[in-house]
């Protein structure tokens, strides 16, 4: 694991390593779109893979870019971008497995089929990441406004001995370098991912809200002030904290909040709670959820549909949604700020 990542930038990057190339990239979701566009814009020489009938495959066409099959575009392709659904990458990679020539590359935007071996490339081929830290729309939007976009930058396995420096080249051809592109591995990137989404981003964080709020409500309180108080007003918090870390968020808020909240933070989520998260990193380590996600895919998802479901149903969205009626005048600014943790 490393200790003090590495960080690139533009002067780094040798535009060389990928202009003559051409890259497949397989998906035209979120990534896929900003991915295939920026990397037109930067005149490298691409082609979107989408399976026959796919609703993406107008989009694509209309922005410019030609389209085939996973298996069409790979077959003439030296770099395969997989940006299709994690879920689905694995029976992809299968359609497009047999064009993988030697000293072709596989480049990924995340490493859980990789780290838990659901993807098992050829030796002969380089296997890297450059995982953007946002979603694909403002990569896109940032590469159109001559800004940058961070990512990350792993080598899974390096066949051609210049598997760094070429995914360099496409992070630098997809506006990241100009940002920064910090160096990591497939696993750490997959595990500091899975737990952070589990624990704190997510999971956690509806937890505490759901608990909060149902601690206020069982105590007697409307819900709609719980709902203000646990849910709406978390924007504002997490904003305070995005600009300048925590100490912006304590500087901004009142001394009695922060007094309060410096006292109380630690005996809500207190040691063992400590120890909760410690667990659940160990399952994402040792692989546990990676095999229970699996199998809940393969199953057609039957806890997934269910837990979803219960969640919809918990009274806080239902208040939710009457309260954030009110704010109507907020909602265009919220659609074009939202951001999709994967
Ligand atoms: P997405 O769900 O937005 O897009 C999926 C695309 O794949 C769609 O165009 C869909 O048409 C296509 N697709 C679905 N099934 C297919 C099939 N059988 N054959 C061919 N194409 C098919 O996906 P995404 O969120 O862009 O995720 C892609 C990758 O990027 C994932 O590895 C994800 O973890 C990673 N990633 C996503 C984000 C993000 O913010 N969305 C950020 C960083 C990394
Ligand atoms: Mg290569
Ligand atoms: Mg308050
Ligand atoms: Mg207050
Ligand atoms: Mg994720």
């Amino acid at each position: 694991m490393t200790d003090d990542a590495s960080i690139y930038y533009d002067e780094d990057a040798q535009r060389s390593q990928i202009e003559d190339k051409t890259v497949a990239v397989l998906g035209y979701g979120s990534q896929g779109h900003a991915h295939a566009q920026n990397l037109a814009d930067s005149g490298i020489d691409v082609r979107v893979g989408l399976k026959e009938g796919s609703s993406s495959r107008e989009a694509a066409r209309e922005d410019g870019l030609e389209v085939g099959t996973p298996k069409e575009v790979a077959a003439g392709a030296d770099i395969v971008s997989v940006l299709v659904p994690d879920t689905i990458q694995p029976a992809v990679y299968e359609q497009i497995e047999e064009e993988l020539e030697p000293g072709n590359t596989l480049q990924f935007a995340h490493g859980f089929n990789i780290h838990y071996n659901q993807i098992k490339p050829p030796e002969d081929v380089d296997v890297t990441m450059i995982a953007p830290k946002t979603p694909g729309h403002l990569l896109r939007r940032n590469y159109e406004n001559d800004e940058g976009t961070p990512a990350l930058l792993a080598v899974y396995q390096d066949a051609t001995g210049e598997a760094k420096e070429e995914a360099l080249a496409y992070g630098q051809a997809i506006g990241c370098t100009r940002a920064g592109v910090v160096e990591t591995t497939f696993r750490e990137e997959t595990e500091t991912d899975l737990f952070g989404e589990q624990a704190v981003l997510c999971g956690g964080i509806a937890s505490l809200i759901k608990q909060g709020y149902e601690t206020l409500v069982d105590a007697g309180y409307s819900p709609q002030m719980a709902y203000f108080e646990c849910l709406n007003e978390m924007k504002l918090i997490v904003d305070l904290m995005y600009e300048d870390g925590l100490g912006g968020m304590w500087d901004s808020v009142s001394d009695t909040a922060e007094y309060g909240g410096l006292t109380q933070g630690d005996v809500v989520i207190d040691d063992h709670a400590r120890e909760n998260m410690e667990q659940v990193l160990e399952a994402v380590q040792d692989g546990t959820f990676a095999r229970e996600w699996i199998a809940e895919n393969q199953a057609g998802r039957p806890s997934y549909t269910q837990l979803r479901q219960a969640e919809k149903d918990h009274e806080i969205e239902a208040v939710g949604a009457e309260l954030r009626a009110l704010f109507a005048w907020a909602e265009e600014e919220t659609e074009d700020e939202q951001e999709k943790v994967t």
